[in-house]
């Protein structure tokens, strides 16, 4: 007897028809004598549906706010498929993050958990009951609802295989598994069978939605093993696990991965001395604003340009930010950019071969793609380019390291 925990996605539970068809695949889990625990999301577009009402009172709306309300789409749909089960002869019970006690910290809209208490769901598998969580949502210590920051179920789902030492975390979603790059731009993408940690949390963190990326640092971290799969097809999805295959059909590159949630601010003519990247970007991490990319050119003229690249949501915020630093310090001028997007190449296969960046750049060229920021790790390069360009870019590179699936008959 297996302990699974089952996370399904927004447009699993989209409607009740598709409510009542996760129900009987619950059941037939159940039947086989699994202890199961549910994690879902909100009915697809839900979320989205309450931010935008939010969002006709303010701009910005007040963050404690905004998470009592948006976590409501969650508490809709456990109870809904709470019920769903209980009609089928299925003991069934739905809690909010609240209810379980999922404790995190009180940062409004992307809160981290911090603990989740067992005791009560323990209590409810033994009593040979299906438990049914609220994704994307907790508590902090004053008792505030907080949520995780969008596409936050999954790491409810890990957190809760984590704490109950779970045998499989089962991500349910609308895709059968995870691909060399997004289907819908490269049509010739492949579902891979295998992905380490590593390289989903490089495929995440760039933009590949098929996982929020706290899930799979948490997998990663407490070892959850971890698998994708479509909630109404049949098939292997994708396991997410800790071993590099030694085989020597490993691709160099496992996947491109792609990203138009970004933009670009540089700081131009900043005086040059010791602790100037301190002195910009302190201010913005101290307004709890994440940069991405960073590049400082040599300095000239005892001056120095330095650009990194934000979230869009942040754009606004952190351009403020950095026209206050730039009056403190005496740079030039700031400017910004929102019409880029960054292209990654990935794969733990990078590590023991040369000339990987050097091919990607080719490639790009053959197309006339023009460069404007680069970054390399150990697995992983990244290029901003002009977002226009965008899906030209992932097509061509998805060609140049072979990962096209060979044409089927016909085609
Ligand atoms: N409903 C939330 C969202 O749309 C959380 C989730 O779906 O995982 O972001
Ligand atoms: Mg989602």
């Amino acid at each position: 007897m297996a302990l699974i925990v089952q996370k399904f996605g927004g447009t699993s539970v989209g409607s009740i028809e598709r409510i009542e068809q996760v129900a009987e695949k619950v059941q037939k889990f159940r039947e086989n004598g699994d202890d199961i625990v549910v994690v879902v999301s909100a009915m697809s577009g839900e979320t989205n549906r309450l931010i935008g009402l939010a969002k006709q009172i303010s701009e910005q709306p007040v963050p404690r706010e905004l998470d009592v309300m948006v976590s409501t789409g969650e508490q809709v749909t456990i109870a809904l498929l709470a019920m769903a089960l209980i009609k089928r002869g299925v003991p069934a019970v739905s809690y909010t993050g609240n209810q379980v006690r999922i404790l995190t910290d009180s940062s409004f809209t992307k809160a981290r958990i911090l603990q989740i208490d067992d005791q009560k769901l323990r209590a409810d598998l033994k009593a040979g009951r299906v438990v049914v969580v609220a994704g994307f949502q907790g508590v902090d210590e004053h008792g505030n609802i907080t949520t995780l920051g969008r596409g936050g179920s999954d790491t409810t789902g890990v957190a809760l295989a984590a704490a109950l030492k779970a045998d499989e975390c089962q991500i349910y979603t609308d895709v059968d598994g995870v691909y060399t790059t997004d289907p819908r731009v490269v049509p010739k993408a492949q579902r891979l069978d295998k992905i380490t940690f590593e390289e989903m949390l490089e495929m995440a963190s760039l933009g590949s939605k098929v996982l929020q990326i706290r899930s799979v640092e948490f997998a990663g971290k407490y070892n959850v093993p971890l698998r994708v799969l479509h909630s109404f097809q049949e098939g292997p999805g994708t396991l997410i696990t800790t071993d590099e295959e030694e085989s020597m059909e490993q691709p160099i590159i496992s996947g491109i991965a792609f990203n138009r949630d970004e933009a670009k601010l540089t700081i131009r003519g900043v005086p040059d001395n010791p602790g100037v990247a301190f002195k910009i970007l302190g201010p913005i991490s101290a307004a709890n604003i994440e940069v991405d990319m960073i590049v400082q050119n040599i300095a000239h003229d005892n001056t120095t340009d330095f650009t990194f690249t934000v979230h869009r949501n942040d754009y606004l915020s952190a351009m403020r930010v950095l026209e206050n630093t730039a009056r403190e310090i005496g740079a030039r001028e700031v400017i910004g950019d929102t019409d880029i997007a960054k292209v990654s190449i990935v794969g733990v296969g990078m590590r023991s071969h040369a000339g990987v960046a050097s091919r990607m750049f080719e490639a790009l060229a053959k197309e006339g793609i023009n460069i404007q920021m680069i970054s390399t790790s150990e697995i992983k390069v990244s290029v901003v380019i002009e977002e226009k360009y965008l899906e030209l870019a992932v097509r061509a590179l998805h060609t140049a390291f072979e990962l096209d699936a060979p044409a089927r008959q016909g085609e």
